[in-house]
């Protein structure tokens, strides 16, 4: 799988993007990330790429030439099939749901806007969607290119090791992941659950799965209730009476006060 990723600033994403897992993947061919300076594709001898609002207004906004020149070249060595997406907070909004879609695209353009924004008349002829990272504004389109990367690298096979496995992972099927803990198995007076040092593989499925429940239904009622995974079918309907009626607290503890070593 391929990125390119459309920039000003080229060596910050780099810096980023050759690291850790991402920089392995990249090694080892799984994927491959590309930066492009914007600035390269000006036809001005100051490679100024912004310029005045029409209409008034403050900020500067990015040409509709470099980007296109950049994009083109991009297309061009693609055979113009890559997935164009603008990096913007008039987008939708990210979600694990986008990144699996995505992860079955071959090439992915990312744009990265700056100061004020982009000339609409690029979107508008090359931009397949528009995704935001959220209900906020930043500075530029870098760290949210940088976000859609690397959520949907490690969801190409073979990005991850084999021992860590995204399916288990919240938001994969709706719920939030169950709490996680490591040595030592008692840390300033406070127990690692006692099911997870028994060693009865089947036990700690389900307390996993009860504690996914739980942590979702507390911590993110919107997603609980969005969830049709509960109820769908007749074992996991049975599954959560079981928790229900082994807890009758189940659905009502308050969330700031979830023991998750029961
Ligand atoms: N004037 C724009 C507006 O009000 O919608 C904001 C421009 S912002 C200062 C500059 C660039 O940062 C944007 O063009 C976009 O590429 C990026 N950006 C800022 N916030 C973002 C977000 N929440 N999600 C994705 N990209 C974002």
């Amino acid at each position: 799988m391929r990125f390119d990723i459309m920039t000003l600033f080229p060596d910050a994403v780099d810096a980023m993007m050759q690291e850790s897992i991402l920089g392995r993947a990249q090694k080892k061919g799984l994927i491959e990330i590309n930066t492009h300076q914007i600035r390269d594709y000006t036809t001005n001898k100051q490679n100024q790429v912004d310029d005045y609002p029409y209409g008034g207004g403050r900020g500067a906004i990015m040409q509709c030439d470099p980007l296109y020149n950049c994009w083109a070249a991009i297309q061009d060595e693609l055979g113009g099939h890559a997935h164009t997406i603008f990096l913007s907070p008039c987008g939708s909004t990210f979600h694990q749901e986008k990144a699996k879609q995505l992860a079955q695209k071959e090439a992915i353009i990312l744009v990265c806007g700056h100061y004020e924004g982009i000339d609409q008349r690029f979107i508008d002829e090359c931009v397949d969607e528009e995704i935001s990272i959220g209900d906020f504004v930043l500075t530029g389109g870098e760290l949210p290119a940088m976000v859609i990367a690397d959520a949907v690298s490690r969801l190409v096979p073979g990005v991850l090791g084999d021992d860590i496995c995204f399916q288990d992972e919240s938001h994969w099927d709706g719920l939030l992941e169950y709490p996680q803990y490591s040595r030592p198995e008692n840390w300033h007076g406070l127990q690692v659950p006692e099911v997870l040092l028994s060693g009865d593989h089947a036990k700690v499925d389900r307390w996993r799965k009860k504690q996914s429940i739980l942590r979702t239904m507390h911590l993110r009622p919107d997603l609980f209730a969005k969830l049709r995974f509960p109820y769908k079918t007749r074992a996991e309907r049975k599954f959560v009476a079981e928790l229900e009626e082994e807890d009758d607290d189940f659905r009502n503890r308050d969330p700031k006060n979830l023991d998750y070593r029961k």
